[in-house]
């Protein structure tokens, strides 16, 4: 989905984009000329809110520990070694949280790890939300094929 540039990445046209493997946006920057670049949409957020480019050594942290809620009043520059720390920190006393697409409408969303694991084991989907995970058993009731 392209979307408007904001400064300082006025030159480029810019691309946003879901990352199934790593489970956040991202965002292509296309120059007028030369090699597109590709960076998390937090990380492009962050720097349109400094008015600057983060540095490489610097990473886009979400405060509420959510890589998904990238809006601007939740990340904060952190140099790469502090984000590291912090999120040992956090695993260590909340739950582990890993991102899945729903499989009846298709859209990211969170769940804990530990429920992902036992849900799997017993053979059952994760869906976003109850009432996608009712439609797709409903669907399931009505493909199922006759025993004989
Ligand atoms: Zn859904």
């Amino acid at each position: 989905m392209k979307i408007d540039p904001q400064p300082p990445f006025e030159k480029y046209r810019v691309y946003k984009s879901f990352r199934q493997k790593e489970g956040r946006f991202y965002v292509t920057l296309v120059p007028s000329d030369g090699a597109h670049r590709i960076m998390s949409f937090a990380r492009y957020v962050l720097s349109v809110r400094l008015g600057r480019e983060l540095t490489a050594d610097e990473e886009a942290d979400h405060e509420d520990g959510n890589k998904l809620n990238d809006a601007a009043d939740n990340l904060q520059p952190l140099t790469r070694l502090l984000n590291q720390r912090k999120s040992v920190l956090e695993r260590g006393v909340s739950a582990e949280m890993v991102t899945l697409e729903c499989p009846e409408c298709g859209q990211p969303f969170q769940a804990e790890a530990r429920n992902m694991r036992s849900r799997r084991k017993s053979g059952h989907n994760l869906f976003c939300s109850r009432s996608c995970s009712g439609k797709h058993s409903i669907k399931k009731r009505a493909f199922r094929p006759l025993r004989v």
